[in-house]
């Protein structure tokens, strides 16, 4: 009985053996189809590979631009069942590759709501602003730091983009030092002038010169100017205080000498310089000092006044040495006698001195004039002793202690060179007379 239950169950074993391959032969197999968009690419025998196949151009594609990605495409694998499959990793890798994008998490610095540049880390954003900060501070013993900080709204945010949107920390850091190109152009029109358009676009009149190959400064109306100008971007504000030593110059006083024996000029008591030490606190953007304000202010020596005599003595008996020059310094551009344009003569020398050159009392005397006129423009007359007088005119402004009537001396300034009146150029008209008679101002000057 035993022995024919055995034997059943090996034709049982054999049949399911037989039934079995059978069945391998004409049954579909389950495999993986694999899309991309739900665009068929190929089939795959198992998931793992499917995975493996993925994983591997994800890698090297992060290789390639250092940095985390994601596919913008779908890419899916699908379970299929099919009869003697045909599978094909490489071209569902090849396949993949030629199509699909990327796209990275990236970090804005944003400025005023504006992109200004977009870089792989957080952190990298972070550093950035804090170097762009740091730029613009003073390593100096002088001068301690009390706040920095950016005038715009600076924020840090996370945005998708594509690999290539990134930029480079360097670049980033100049951009937001230089500032950011703009392709700006002006238009030429009639009466514009060089030195004009620098001064109302903001860019050096160098730089227009050699971006746009003009030689000198002429320019045509209708002409294209390339601007070059550049956008800052960030303003770093920083706020520092500053100590510093400072001289205190010292004035100088003039007196008649009381021997009137005496001829020039005699120093009865030197100058000597004070100091003063100050502390600002002092505002910059960018670099550019924009405010300073005194905060502390100490005089740690006072300064010594320096006395002149002025000696008179030889006044009547010797006129040669009796003036001072009026100016220091300067050439005779005309000299008295010269034909003038409008057929007299020259009446005094003409000095030609920059505006502002301060103007010295020849001699000691009494302000008899002190007008504006449309030929001599602001002029002075000092009455001196024995009849002399002396003019100064064309004079861009008067000393503040100069007034008709008011007594001055040898030396002190009683006004600045300027080209106001009948005057071509900044100079001084100086003239001597003796009881209204023109004399040679330069004869006084002659050894
Ligand atoms: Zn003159």
């Amino acid at each position: 009985m035993a022995k024919k239950i055995s034997c059943v169950g090996a034709i049982v074993l054999v049949a399911v053996f037989f039934v079995g391959s059978a069945y391998t032969l004409v049954t579909p197999q389950w495999v993986y189809q694999v899309s991309l968009q739900d665009e068929p690419l190929g089939f795959v025998g198992d998931l793992d590979e499917y995975n493996a196949i993925v994983k591997d151009i994800q890698t090297r594609a992060e290789t390639q631009w250092e940095c985390d990605l994601v596919m913008n495409e779908r890419i899916s694998a699908s379970k299929v069942r099919m009869w003697s499959p045909r599978f094909s990793s490489p071209t569902i890798s090849a396949g993949i590759e030629a199509a699909v994008t990327y796209k990275t998490k990236g970090w804005a610095i944003v400025i005023n709501r504006d992109i200004a540049a977009i870089v792989d880390k957080e952190q990298t954003a972070t550093d950035l602003l804090e170097e762009v900060k740091a730029h613009y501070i003073r390593d100096n013993k002088n001068c301690s730091l009390l706040s920095v900080g950016l005038r715009e709204d600076v924020s840090i945010e996370s945005v998708a983009i594509t690999p290539e949107a990134l930029s480079d920390k360097e670049d980033v850091f100049s951009m937001l030092v230089c500032g950011q190109a703009e392709n700006k152009t002006y238009v030429v029109r009639k009466g514009d002038s060089l030195s004009g358009i620098s001064r109302s676009h903001n860019v050096p009149i160098s730089v227009l010169q050699q971006a746009n190959s003009i030689k000198g400064d002429i320019i045509q109306a209708g002409q294209v100017l390339n601007l070059q100008s550049s956008k800052t971007l960030l303003h770093v504000e920083t706020v520092e205080e500053v100590s510093t030593s400072e001289t205190i110059p010292y004035s100088v006083q003039y007196k008649v000498n009381p021997d009137n024996s005496v001829r020039g000029d005699v120093v009865n008591v030197s100058g000597v310089n004070g100091r003063r030490s100050v502390t600002y606190k002092v505002v910059k953007v960018n670099g550019q000092e924009i405010r300073r304000q005194r905060t502390k202010s100490a005089v740690v020596k006072e300064p010594q006044t320096k006395v002149i005599f002025t000696g008179i003595g030889y006044w009547s008996a010797r006129p040669t040495g009796m003036f001072r020059f009026p100016v220091n310094g300067g050439r005779i551009s005309s000299y008295l006698g010269e034909p003038r344009p409008n057929g007299r003569r020259h009446t005094g020398v003409d000095i030609p001195n920059p505006r502002g050159t301060p103007i010295y009392a020849a001699a000691s005397g009494t302000v008899t004039t002190k007008a504006r006129v449309s030929g001599y423009g602001r002029y002075i007359v000092i009455q001196h002793s024995d009849g002399y007088s002396t003019r100064y005119a064309h004079l861009q402004s008067f000393a503040n202690s100069i007034h008709v009537g008011s007594t001055v001396v040898r030396g002190q300034i009683i006004g600045r060179v300027g080209n106001t009146g009948h005057s071509s150029g900044s100079h001084l008209h100086w003239e001597v007379r003796r009881n209204g008679q023109v004399l040679n101002p330069l004869d006084f000057f002659r050894k």
